[in-house]
């Protein structure tokens, strides 16, 4: 894979290469200080927050061992008798092929000439318009029938950020993508789970391709007025054709390099204003196409979107609160008050003597109870029952309970409990953000609620199953939260009117 370098560099907002006749010489710096106003600091963000084609990968898997034999062979085929290399001078053949690249020959030339690339982290939007090449191509996909996508992860492009949208953009997704979780745990098969995703999904695709049917690929697709994807994917392939082929490489370019006119698609789309147009009196189809190298960005809104992830306001965030009283907090970790639920888990070292059956109806009648005196404290704002019910030594019980449950139906050990709950933890961290719970109590009760009415479906349905299994995991692990949090004295109603 191309290590992009300083002198060597794509960017990720707008898929602006170090090789675009526009920007040799140049630096990324110089590049995304002009176009689109930010420094070097706010665009690495937007890389760890995987903006635009930071997420997209491109390896070329194979390639000709030889161009000369290949093209000389199609070359002279035509005019010679048996075709023998032999018969040319170094200086012949270096000349056919110079001629054949400036585009002086029959095109079949480059029919010769095959390549497979490996592409990895590309929208299904712009997959979909790359298996549109089907003359010269073959193409290997991940399926959708046959793959979950619960964990799938997805592409944001930066003119939400631009816009001031990418909190709205990835709760969308996030919403979408635990309406997946739900299908598919709910039974629903991947071949119809699937019509839930957007297609911002991200997708992997083998490409096998001509390199005829790849210069054309590349001559439309380069152009700025399409798809920054696109743009993205053929700078990536170019990249990967410099290191074997640079010849090759260098006649992958937008077409209108060659023109020096705005021609894209017969106009269909407006210009990105490299070139004039191709006539005086042409005029555009669609004139308000995006052209991602224009984007500009806030500073201040950047700030205040790109910061959310490692500033979450404490004072909505009772656990990081808490965490931030003890020492030895790896900043790098998410879920900062990590160690107080590990720590929790790590106490009912006895195990408790339960069938599943009766383990389960106890958590769930347990709970019931818990909850109710919770609603009575919500309407009364009296918490006395709640309190005298929500006790340490209950809600030790009642995460013992869960613990053997838990042991009892997966035949695992504690120690694989705990390691799968702390995932659970740390995966919903970052998820979320670091942001859980700043609704008090009342948030985990809420949670640990539609948790516990699905392991009581599932007791009366009598179908426990594998599906149960996060279930449990989030069940103890909210637990725990309950735990920590009643130590703490976490609020009852949490905070109000809360913004990050
Ligand atoms: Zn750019």
């Amino acid at each position: 894979m191309t290590k992009i370098t300083k002198d060597n560099w794509m960017c990720i907002i707008c898929s602006s290469a170090s090789h675009d006749s526009d920007e040799f010489g140049k630096t990324l710096e110089e590049h995304i200080k002009r176009q689109h106003g930010i420094d070097k600091k706010i665009y690495d963000r937007f890389v760890a927050e995987g903006i635009g084609a930071s997420k997209l990968k491109v390896k070329m898997l194979n390639y000709p061992n030889d161009i000369k034999l290949a093209m000389i062979s199609f070359l002279s085929q035509t005019w010679g008798p048996t075709f023998n290399l032999e018969k040319y001078s170094d200086e012949e053949v270096n000349n056919m092929i110079k001629i054949a690249l400036k585009g002086k020959t029959l095109s079949t030339v480059f029919e010769s000439l095959n390549f497979t690339f490996q592409i990895d982290g590309l929208s299904r939007a712009s997959s979909h318009q790359l298996v549109r090449v089907r003359i010269g191509s073959g193409f290997s996909q991940k399926g959708m029938s046959d793959a979950y996508y619960g964990d799938t992860d997805y592409i944001i492009p930066a003119s939400i950020v631009a816009a001031g949208k990418l909190e709205e953009y990835k709760k969308a997704m996030e919403e979408t993508r635990k309406v997946y979780i739900d299908l598919f745990k709910s039974g629903v098969a991947y071949q119809d789970a699937r019509f839930i995703l957007p297609h911002c999904v991200t997708t992997s695709v083998v490409w096998t391709v001509n390199y005829l049917a790849l210069k054309n690929f590349c001559n439309k697709r380069m152009m700025r007025n399409q798809s920054w994807e696109m743009n993205a994917l053929c700078e990536l392939i170019k990249f990967e054709m410099e290191k074997v082929y640079p010849e090759l490489a260098d006649i992958l370019v937008p077409a209108c390099d060659y023109s020096k006119k705005c021609n894209s698609f017969g106009n269909l789309f407006e210009g990105c204003g490299k070139y004039p147009l191709e006539k005086q009196h042409d005029r555009y189809v669609f004139e308000s196409a995006q052209i991602a190298r224009n984007i500009k960005f806030n500073n201040e809104y950047v700030e205040k979107t790109i910061n959310h992830n490692k500033s979450v306001k404490p004072v909505n965030n009772h656990f990081l609160l808490l965490a931030q009283e003890k020492e030895n907090i790896d900043k790098e970790f998410y879920g900062k008050y990590a160690h107080e639920i590990c720590d929790e888990l790590k106490k009912s070292n006895k195990p408790k003597q339960v069938s599943v059956d009766s383990g389960l109806k106890n958590i769930i009648t347990t709970f019931n109870q818990l909850y109710s005196y919770f609603e009575q404290y919500e309407t009364t704002n009296d918490s006395t029952k709640f309190h005298n019910y929500a006790t340490a030594e209950k809600l030790e019980d009642f995460k013992d309970t869960i613990m053997a449950v838990t042991l009892l139906i997966f035949n695992k050990n504690r120690d694989e409990v705990i390691s799968e709950t702390w995932h659970v933890h740390q995966v919903k961290n970052k998820k979320y953000n670091d942001g859980w719970y700043y609704d008090g109590i009342r948030g985990i009760l809420k949670d640990l609620h539609r948790k516990v009415q699905r392991l009581k479906t599932g007791l009366e349905n009598n179908q426990l199953s594998c599906y149960q299994e996060t279930d449990l995991y989030d069940t103890l692990l909210y637990v725990v939260f309950l735990i920590v949090g009643m130590q703490s004295k976490l609020p009852l109603k949490g905070v109000q009117n809360v913004d990050f």
